[in-house]
């Protein structure tokens, strides 16, 4: 199935909140849920909100956290399969599993400054755990395990300008960063308090595919 390709900014409107899809954009006064927070297309603006319950309310959730961490589909039920079978609470789990994701785990580490960007400096060949390139935005990264800009990518311009503008905001607890020599440790699992900038009541996405 191909990548949904919609433009960003209108998946943020679609939610009604801010999915920080487009890096530095997000932060500024030229994000679009800033000046335009109403649904896209014709009738957007005029259209009264629609109050969801049930399954539109769950649907909505899940598509929600798909969206922030760019996942089709098929890869986001099998994530849910995986934390349905783990120990422990199937919805905290399932956000851990997402937040482990390479792609985020760069992104966290500011070494880009959104998930599409960090998915794209993974699958460039850019990174490296462990001392072996990976190229699989949705390896899963573990505690114990280092991931680095290799050699090579050091003087990568995305990477080092994502390096400035991140250098500010903070890290995750859940990891030691070292920005300066571009790479960061795995020092325990995600925490559910720090996953996503964004609301989440994973709780639904639970109820939404135990039916
Ligand atoms: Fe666009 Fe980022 Fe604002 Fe979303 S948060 S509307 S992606 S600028």
């Amino acid at each position: 199935m191909a990548r949904y390709r919609e433009p960003k900014c209108r998946l943020c409107r679609r939610e009604g909140i801010k999915l920080f899809l487009k890096g530095e954009r997000c932060y500024s006064d030229k994000c679009a849920i800033e000046k335009r927070n109403f649904p896209p297309g014709q009738h957007g603006k005029t259209r009264r909100p629609k109050k969801l319950i049930g399954y539109g309310l769950q649907l909505r959730e899940k598509q929600k956290l798909r969206r922030i961490y760019d996942v089709l589909e098929r890869q986001f039920r099998n994530t849910f399969e995986k934390a349905a079978q783990a120990k422990g609470v199937t919805g905290e789990t399932l956000l851990a599993l997402l937040e482990s994701r390479l792609d985020n785990v760069v992104y966290r580490m500011g070494l880009a400054t959104s998930r599409p960007q960090a998915r794209q400096i993974v699958r460039h060949g850019h990174v490296q755990v462990n001392g072996r390139k990976v190229n699989v935005p949705s390896y899963v990264v573990k505690p114990g395990e280092v991931v680095e800009v290799r050699e090579g990518s050091r003087k990568n311009a995305a990477i080092l300008g994502a390096r400035e503008v991140t250098s500010h905001m903070g890290k995750p607890s859940w990891m030691d960063v070292d920005l300066e020599n571009l790479k960061g440790r795995i020092t325990g699992a995600p925490k559910r308090e720090e996953i996503t900038q964004i609301p989440i009541n994973e709780q639904l996405i639970v109820e939404l595919y135990s039916k």
